[in-house]
């Protein structure tokens, strides 16, 4: 009998989850170590932000999930893995072994990157943590979203939306920024700008130089009060793998051959936002990878079991993606095209309701 363990509860492995219902290798016993008992779609944060979703709507239930897919979850935070001995040791003191592993833990913020950052962010990630952080967040007075990244504009447009519904003072929610949006053209990132300021969303292209008590000092002499901050810059590495034998690239991320197999190690599996593919460092942590790799994933641990060759992997260059605008409105983009209105807010909302749906 192999144990096949998944760590964390990305997308792939809620694909194979899933997969496990309709097709089971009769050899094998598979456990899920997550640290919530739910895992939430962060694409639907910025409706639950505005008000648009309840919880329970954004999360699939993996308790039910593991139920009917025959597979045992085990709570808590994985602390560090021993590829040798191939055991891994949780913060609740649980140690697992495997026969295979398959690391699916998404990414962190990057907090140090200007000081006093770290002690003034709010932390969102891991996601189960996103609920009650942006219930607090968009009552703030002022809150500051620091990034070049859609997911920032994406919340301060949701908090912009839920305050004109909810508060009666004028909304004032300030995103900053020092680079041009990079999942965006030059093109579309000054559409977006655009429109996002005629929404009222407070634009400062300015670099961010200190985070101090309550103000946000930026290299052009800026000094952006804020009553709560969040940096939605670089994603950074897990720290699990760094402190670990296993090959990590240079910021950190799980190094990978594009069959999703550790270079270090065959049995050991990495997948979604926390692993970088050798060949593909520039795009296999692009957003929409942790979804198409699901199938990947599947069929390589099933081959390695049954000893085939491996499949490998090839992130796209281009990934729809659908930005929440606020108001039930979307900013559509794919390549160099990109269009924004209500139908491609529907899109999205269609997309992300199936997901949940699919796993509950
Ligand atoms: C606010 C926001 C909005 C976003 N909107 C979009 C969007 O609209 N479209 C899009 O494509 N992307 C969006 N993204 C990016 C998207 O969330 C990530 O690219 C995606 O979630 C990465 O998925 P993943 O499969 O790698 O892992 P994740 O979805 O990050 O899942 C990893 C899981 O592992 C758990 N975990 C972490 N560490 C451990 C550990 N040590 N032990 C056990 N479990 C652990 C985490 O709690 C989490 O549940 C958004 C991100 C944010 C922050």
């Amino acid at each position: 009998m192999k144990t096949v363990v998944l760590v964390g509860s990305g997308y792939s492995h809620l694909y194979c989850l899933n997969q496990l219902q309709k097709e089971r290798h009769p050899d094998t016993n598979w456990v899920l170590i997550s640290n919530s008992k739910y895992q939430y779609n962060s694409d639907m944060s910025a409706g639950y932000i505005e008000g648009i979703y309840a919880v329970e709507e954004c999360r699939v239930d993996l308790e039910q999930l593991c139920q009917r897919s025959k597979a045992s979850l085990v709570e808590g935070t994985i602390l560090s893995i021993d590829p040798h001995q191939q055991v891994i040791l949780t913060d609740q003191g649980h140690i697992q072994s495997y026969d295979i592993i398959s690391f699916n833990i998404g990414s962190k913020n990057t907090l140090d990157f200007v000081d006093g950052l770290k002690y003034k962010s709010e932390v969102i990630k891991p996601h189960h943590l996103f609920p009650e952080k942006f219930d607090v967040l968009r009552e703030g007075e002022n809150p500051v979203i620091i990034g070049d990244s859609i997911e920032g504009i994406e919340i301060g447009l949701s908090i912009l939306a839920w305050k004109k519904k909810h508060q009666k003072a004028e909304p004032n929610v300030t995103f900053i920024h020092s680079a041009s949006l990079e999942e965006a053209g030059s093109k579309t990132s000054r559409k977006i700008s655009s429109f996002a300021q005629k929404k009222g969303l407070q634009w400062i292209f300015s670099k961010v130089r200190s985070v101090g008590e309550t103000f946000v000092y930026t290299e052009d002499d800026q000094e952006i009060p804020f009553s709560h901050l969040i940096d939605l810059g670089e994603p950074s590495a897990p720290k699990l793998f760094k402190s670990s034998p296993l090959k990590v690239d240079d910021k950190g991320f799980l190094l990978t051959h594009p069959t999703l197999q550790s270079v270090s190690k065959e049995n050991v599996f990495g997948v979604g936002s926390c692993s970088s593919i050798m060949k593909h460092p520039d795009t296999s942590r692009n957003e929409g990878n942790g979804v198409k790799q699901g199938p990947f994933l599947w069929e390589n641990i099933h081959h390695l079991i049954e000893g085939k060759t491996l499949t490998s992997y090839k992130p796209g260059i281009h990934n729809l993606s659908i930005m929440s605008a606020g108001d039930k409105e979307g900013f559509l983009t794919y390549g160099k095209y990109s269009s924004y209105g209500k139908w491609q807010w529907k899109l999205k909302n269609f997309f992300n309701r199936r997901l949940i749906a699919k796993y509950n």
